[in-house]
């Protein structure tokens, strides 16, 4: 019991910030490549591309002040320790097992943090920024290396970060009555048109039908009726799916695309949501932008936007087109030809409808 009571005191916080990647051999060098602790307090990392990061915070105890800090895949070579200054008392680089690295942030006791606004932002895939203090600390800047200023003026996803605690949030989806709610989920494209192709010849009819298919196991589990356009690879035209689902009780309509850029650039990723008219269509829009950006971060928030598409501006029922992420882009298709990422993505999207349907349904 003591013990029990004990842990509890502890306020153990701990961070989740995953990317799907593939995680490194154990043997390979360590994943971090350079890190700053600003004056301003924000830290910023420099990783391998596509690094899986676990961050943690735990508060003081006994033996230490609160720490903070990152584990990243690979092996360090040469465990260290950098003496702080103003409210950090160090700074230790280690390896707390074969195969990983560990960057632990310790502050002195008087600090005033606040961890559970804390929010890692991914700049792109090998850069990341966390603000850890206010700037009314007097600080001098800590480093090693090289943390490469941003290039671009894209707006990053700033809503994406860290999933909180270790229950993801976004695996608690919101109730709706039951049996109450119809919806119809229209997986793009499909048979001899297989939309975009991307990277490695990933293909947006494969991607956006597996997405599809969880949102409706996942709002079916809710008690919400969900009808597909297409439940396999058929090749079905624009006006049979507007006609499926106008004949229909539906409540919204919700069509699923990934994107291409033109001429495949690798660098252009990121997450948009269209509506047609209607502040339903764009409260739809909106909820589901904001869950998608969530389980994507790093990779560009581009806005519910506007958008005379056929299947949303001739459906009769609220109507979005959401664009999961560029296949063509580095950043996103990597983590969308992984199964993992499209059940992330298809959470999000039935918490979106969900909220959405709570809300306004
Ligand atoms: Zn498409």
């Amino acid at each position: 019991m003591t013990k029990f009571l004990n842990n509890k005191l502890f306020h153990f916080l701990y961070f989740f910030l995953f990317l799907n990647c593939p995680i490194l051999p154990v043997n390979s060098s360590s994943a971090l490549a350079a890190w700053e602790l600003k004056t301003n307090g924000v830290l910023e990392l420099r990783t391998k591309s596509n690094t899986n990061l676990k961050a943690y915070f735990q508060k003081a105890n006994n033996k230490y002040g609160d720490r903070f800090w990152v584990d990243f895949p690979g092996e360090l070579k040469n465990p260290r320790l950098i003496k702080g200054n103003g409210p950090i008392k160090e700074i230790r680089l280690g390896k707390p097992s074969i195969g990983k690295t560990r960057l632990v942030i310790e502050f002195r006791e008087e600090t005033y943090l606040s961890p559970l606004t804390w929010r890692m932002v991914g700049l792109d895939q090998n850069r990341w920024r966390i603000k850890l203090f206010e700037p009314k600390y007097t600080f001098n800047r800590i480093g090693e290396g090289f943390v490469q200023k941003r290039i671009g003026n894209l707006k990053t996803n700033q809503n994406s970060s860290f999933i909180k605690k270790r229950s993801y949030d976004y695996l608690q989806l919101p109730n709706v009555q039951k049996n109450k709610y119809s919806v119809v989920i229209d997986p793009g494209h499909g048979g001899l048109d297989p939309g975009a192709i991307g990277i490695r010849g990933i293909r947006e009819t494969d991607v956006v039908l597996e997405v599809s298919k969880i949102v409706k196991k996942l709002l079916t589990e809710k008690g919400v009726k969900v009808r597909l356009t297409r439940k396999n690879e058929v090749d079905l035209d624009l006006p049979p799916r507007v006609s499926f689902a106008n004949n229909t009780d539906a409540d919204i309509f919700v069509s699923i695309h990934a994107n291409a850029s033109r001429g495949k650039r690798r660098d252009i990723n990121g997450l948009e949501t269209y509506y047609f008219k209607g502040w339903r269509g764009r409260l739809l829009a909106k909820k589901i932008q904001k869950q998608i950006l969530r389980v994507s971060p790093g990779s560009p928030d581009r806005g519910v936007k506007q958008g005379r598409f056929y299947v949303i501006k001739n459906t009769r029922m609220p109507a979005v087109l959401v664009e999961i992420g560029f296949l063509t882009g580095r950043l996103d298709a990597r983590r969308l030809e992984k199964t993992a990422h499209r059940k992330r993505i298809a959470y999000a999207i039935t918490k979106g409808i969900l909220e959405y349907l709570s809300k306004a349904g």
